[in-house]
C-alpha cells in the first residue's frame, strides 16, 4: 500500500508539471499522507497487542492486520480522490489560462517541461517521405493528439490536428477511393525490376512496415521509381466496385524528384504467403525499434501472377495526405492464410482510412 502511495505521488507531480502551471499553492503533502496511512497506525497496533494465548494472539494479529490494511486502503482511496480533485483543478486552471489569449509570465518549476515543440516537427507519415522525423523519436510531442484511426485522432480530425495536414480536409485528389468506371485502355505494363534485398521490419505505431535495401525499381511511363518501403492496411483501403479486401500491401516508390508511385497489392484470405510469413517472422517486439532480418527478400514474390492494374492520381492515405501520388492498384489479389491474417489483426485490427471522394478523377485500367 505504501508503495502504491509512493507511486501515485510522483505521478501527480509529473502531471502537475505537464499542466505547465506553477506548483500548486496548497500542495498535497506526501509525507503526512503517508504517515496517516501507515506508520502511526501500525505502531499503535503493535503496542496494543497483549494476547493471553498463542492462538488468540494469531487471530487477534490477523484481525489487526486486516484492520490496518483496511485503514491503509481507505487512506489510499482518500488520497487518490484528493489527487483527482487537485488534477481537475489544475486542468481547469490550464484550460482557463489557454482561453485567455494574453500571455502571462509563468515561473516554471525546475521539473517543468521545456517549451513545446512546434507542431510541424512531428509531421510524419508511413509512406517514407519524412524518414528523418520517423527515425527520431524526439519529434513526438505528447502535448498534442497524435493521428490514429479512431477517436479524437481519427481520420475525420486529421486535418485539424496539424496545419501541415490541411490536405486531409480540403484536398480534392485524396486516397483511397472506390475504384469504378475506369477507362479500359492498353496500359503499358509496369516494368518491375526487383531483386533479393536486405530488409528490416518496423512497427511504427500505425502499421507494420518493411524497409527495403536500395536497388529495386519500377518503370512507369518512362520514369524510374525506386522502392523505399512497403506496409500493410487492414482492411484494404481501396475498394474495387465497392468491394473491400481483407488487407492490402502498399509498395511505396520514389522517383529522382521525390514523386511517389504506390503499387497496391490487394490481399484476400486463402493459402499462406511466404513473403508475408518472412515479414511476420521478423516482427519487432517493441514499437519503433526495427528488426534487421538476417535473410533477403525478393519483392517479386508479393506480386500477383497477372500484372493488370488500375491507375489514378491520389494522395498519401496518412497525414499529411500529400497529393500528386501515382497509384497503381493490381487487379488480381494475392492470398494469405487465416493464421497470417490473425497475426496482423492482433496488432492492427483496423488501420484503413475511409474512402475519399473521387471528384471526377480519371481512372484508367488495363484491358
Ligand atoms: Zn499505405
Amino acid at each position: 500500500m505504501r508503495r502504491s502511495l509512493a507511486l501515485l505521488l510522483p505521478m501527480l507531480l509529473a502531471l502537475s508539471a505537464q499542466a505547465n502551471d506553477p506548483p500548486p499553492s496548497k500542495p498535497i503533502k506526501p509525507a503526512s499522507a503517508k504517515e496517516e496511512s501507515s506508520s502511526p497506525a501500525s505502531a499503535s497496533a503493535k503496542e496494543e497487542r497483549k494476547p493471553s494465548s498463542k492462538e488468540s494472539k494469531d487471530s487477534k494479529e490477523s484481525a489487526k492486520e486486516a484492520a490496518i490494511r483496511a485503514k491503509e486502503a481507505l487512506a489510499a482511496d482518500e488520497l487518490a480522490a484528493r489527487i483527482a480533485e487537485r488534477l481537475s483543478v489544475i486542468r481547469k486552471e490550464k484550460d482557463e489560462a489557454a482561453a485567455r489569449s494574453v500571455p502571462r509570465p509563468v515561473v516554471r518549476p525546475s521539473y517543468a517541461p521545456a517549451v513545446r515543440k512546434p507542431e510541424s516537427v512531428k509531421t510524419k507519415n508511413d509512406h517514407g517521405t519524412n524518414s528523418a522525423a520517423a527515425a527520431g523519436g524526439q519529434a513526438a510531442s505528447h502535448a498534442n493528439i497524435h493521428w490514429s484511426y479512431k477517436g479524437e485522432g481519427g481520420p475525420l480530425n486529421w486535418g485539424k490536428l496539424n496545419a501541415a495536414n490541411a490536405k486531409c480536409d480540403i484536398g480534392e485528389r485524396q486516397s483511397p477511393i472506390d475504384i469504378r468506371d475506369g477507362i479500359r485502355v492498353d496500359l503499358d505494363p509496369i516494368a518491375f525490376d526487383y531483386k533479393p534485398s536486405r530488409f528490416s521490419v518496423i512497427d511504427n505505431g500505425h502499421t507494420i512496415q518493411v524497409n527495403i535495401g536500395a536497388g529495386n525499381y519500377i518503370n512507369v511511363m518512362g520514369i524510374n521509381y525506386e522502392l523505399v518501403q512497403f506496409h500493410f492496411h487492414k482492411p484494404s483501403e481501396e475498394r474495387v466496385n465497392g468491394k473491400s479486401f481483407e488487407m492490402v500491401a502498399h509498395l511505396v516508390h520514389k522517383d529522382a524528384d521525390g514523386k511517389l508511385a504506390v503499387v497496391a497489392v490487394l490481399i484476400e484470405r486463402g493459402k499462406s504467403h511466404s513473403l508475408v510469413q518472412q515479414v511476420w517472422n521478423n516482427l519487432p517486439l517493441e514499437k519503433n525499434d526495427p528488426v534487421q532480418a538476417l535473410t533477403t527478400m525478393d519483392m517479386s514474390d508479393i506480386l500477383p501472377v497477372k500484372r493488370d492494374y488500375y491507375t489514378y492520381m491520389g494522395s498519401l492515405t496518412t497525414p499529411p495526405c500529400s497529393e500528386g501520388v501515382l497509384w497503381l492498384v493490381m487487379k488480381e489479389p494475392v492470398e494469405i492464410s487465416p493464421d497470417q491474417l490473425a497475426i496482423f489483426s492482433r496488432l492492427y485490427p483496423m488501420n484503413a482510412r475511409p474512402i475519399q471522394k473521387n471528384s471526377g478523377r480519371l481512372i484508367k485500367e488495363s484491358n
